[in-house]
């Protein structure tokens, strides 16, 4: 969505920044109002995680840093737990890294017969 402003004088165009400005908080604000109010129904979270990839590093040159001299390294792949969910109403996203643990309960039989 590119406008052509050309030609506009200085004026226009601050006139015109402040307008957009003026309509763009009376959204935002129209919006969060909405979201607020909104019951939310979330959807099933999905698995987001953030992932900074391993890289090697070079080290210091050969002959340079003396006793602090060092050598090549590889950093590893880290992969941090994270979990979004969307709501179907709003489309207001959340993301966590929280989880807690689930304890399970498992029916167990005693092995006596009869
Ligand atoms: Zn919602």
């Amino acid at each position: 969505m590119t406008k052509d402003y050309k030609g506009r004088t200085h004026t226009e165009l601050r006139k015109l920044i402040v307008e957009a400005e003026s309509n763009l908080s009376d959204l935002k604000a129209a919006l969060s109002g909405l979201t607020a109010r909104c019951q939310h129904n979330w959807s099933n979270p999905e698995y987001t995680p953030e992932i900074h990839e391993g890289y090697q590093i070079q080290g210091d040159p050969v002959g340079t840093m003396g006793v602090d001299w060092r050598g090549p390294s590889w950093v590893d792949r880290q992969e941090i737990k994270r979990w979004t969910r969307t709501c179907y109403q709003c489309g207001k996203s959340e993301i966590t890294e929280q989880t807690r643990d689930k304890v399970e309960k498992v029916p167990v039989f005693s092995d006596r017969r009869g």
